[in-house]
């Protein structure tokens, strides 16, 4: 076992954990990133207007460039027993989203790190970390192809693991799961979608969303929970058919029934609450809160915390400790905020919807009613 010490390690190489890593190396740090190799689908997300503009506002050169230039005009989406609504972003927020591929954005961004002088383990986990002598941090990382472990000392820990939060066993966290969300991906083929329009629908038992290409391909996911998905595969299936019929706006656009007995799924749950940072610890992106994937705020949230987590750790190291005292205030009022426009967005949905199980549960959570 090698022993090396830097001022930072930052756990997990997704979009937080890449930014705030080049961010600290540019200023100066001895910075580490650990990233197991994505295990996340290789799905498409939308940098939203806000998202776009936090990059530009973080002012790294070439940065914004590596988030590509496919575009995402609007959003069309049938959430209410009215006609599909159209959302241009354009219009309303003053320019076109992006549509990032991950994990293919993922992979940018850790090389994008590595130039900026960070030390890149991968793929490697961390996999125990520990608060030693002097207050310095110890991370025991084994390495996923040659099964090594090695030890590697750090000033501060960032936590950018994700929903999977390496520090939720440091301090008190009491980060409270909300529900037990899950995401299915499946590939289809044509559809008669408009050309880079967002489309989401909705059924009894969960929400869709399908995103085309400028070939006219698409991805189709289906968001539920996992308490309500037939084990079985063929009877999965057979759900998943039935839900779909359902979403009338998808299954009007997309060509056929979608193969759904191939399938892929992910974690999709959020979190709320507990503490965003400690002694020499600070969490980033889903780490710190995972909100909803309705509200297509992960990134935002990626790149805001990674960017005042890295303010957070650059003050302390010059004395001033209270800015972990604003970076956890900061994070408070910022999920509180979030969480009330995931109220929002649950309390619109059709009211013929709202007495299925996935969107009671959901319903009777933001608003108090059953
Ligand atoms: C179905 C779905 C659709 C979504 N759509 C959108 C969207 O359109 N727009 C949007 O803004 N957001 C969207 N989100 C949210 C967005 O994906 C997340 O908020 C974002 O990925 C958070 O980034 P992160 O870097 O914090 O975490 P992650 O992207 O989860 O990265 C964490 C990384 O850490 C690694 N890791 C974990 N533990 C360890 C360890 N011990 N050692 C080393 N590495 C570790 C993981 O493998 C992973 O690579 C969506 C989420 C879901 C589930």
């Amino acid at each position: 076992m090698t022993c090396r010490t830097y001022d930072v390690a930052v756990v997990g190489g997704g979009p937080a954990g890449s930014i705030c890593a080049v961010l600290l190396a540019r200023a100066g740090l001895a910075v580490c990133l650990f990233c197991t190799a994505t295990a996340c689908l290789r799905r498409r997300e939308i940098l939203a207007p806000p998202a776009i503009r936090a990059v530009r506002s973080l002012d790294i050169e070439d940065l914004e460039s590596v988030f590509g230039t496919e575009t995402c005009v609007g959003v069309e989406s049938r959430w209410s027993e009215e006609e599909p609504t159209y959302f241009d972003y354009e219009l309303y927020a003053c320019e076109a989203a992006l549509t990032v591929e991950r994990p293919v954005l993922d992979q940018q961004l850790v090389r994008f790190a590595v130039d900026s002088g960070v030390d890149l383990f991968a793929p490697t986990r961390v996999v125990d970390v520990k608060r030693g002598q002097r207050d310095i941090w110890t991370l025991i990382a084994a390495d996923r192809e040659t099964r090594c472990s090695d030890s590697f000392q750090a000033r501060f820990l960032v936590d950018a693991s994700g929903k999977d939060s390496t520090t939720k066993a440091i301090g008190d966290r009491r980060r409270r799961v909300q529900d037990t969300a899950i995401a299915f991906q499946f590939s289809i083929g044509q559809t008669r979608s408009p050309e880079n329009t967002l489309l989401l629908d909705c059924s009894p038992d969960g929400w869709w969303y399908s995103m085309p290409n400028t070939s006219g391909e698409a991805d189709l996911v289906f968001v539920t929970d996992i308490k309500l998905a037939p084990r079985g595969g063929l009877q999965r299936a057979e759900w998943m058919i039935q839900m779909f019929k359902q979403a009338r706006l998808l299954s009007d656009r997309i060509t056929g029934i979608p193969n759904f007995r191939h399938h892929r799924g992910c974690l999709a749950h959020s979190s709320q609450g507990g503490n965003f940072c400690g002694n020499g610890w600070i969490a980033v992106g889903d780490a710190a809160w995972a909100c909803d994937p309705l509200s297509g705020s992960g990134l935002l949230v990626a790149i805001q915390t990674a960017s005042r987590a890295s303010l957070a750790i650059l003050d302390s190291l010059h004395g001033r400790e209270e800015s972990f005292g604003r970076y956890q205030t900061w994070c408070a009022s910022e999920s509180r905020v979030m969480e009330a426009k995931r109220q929002e967005v649950y309390a619109q949905v059709m009211s013929s919807v709202r007495t299925f199980p996935y969107w009671r549960a959901r319903h009777k959570k933001t608003t108090g009613n059953a």
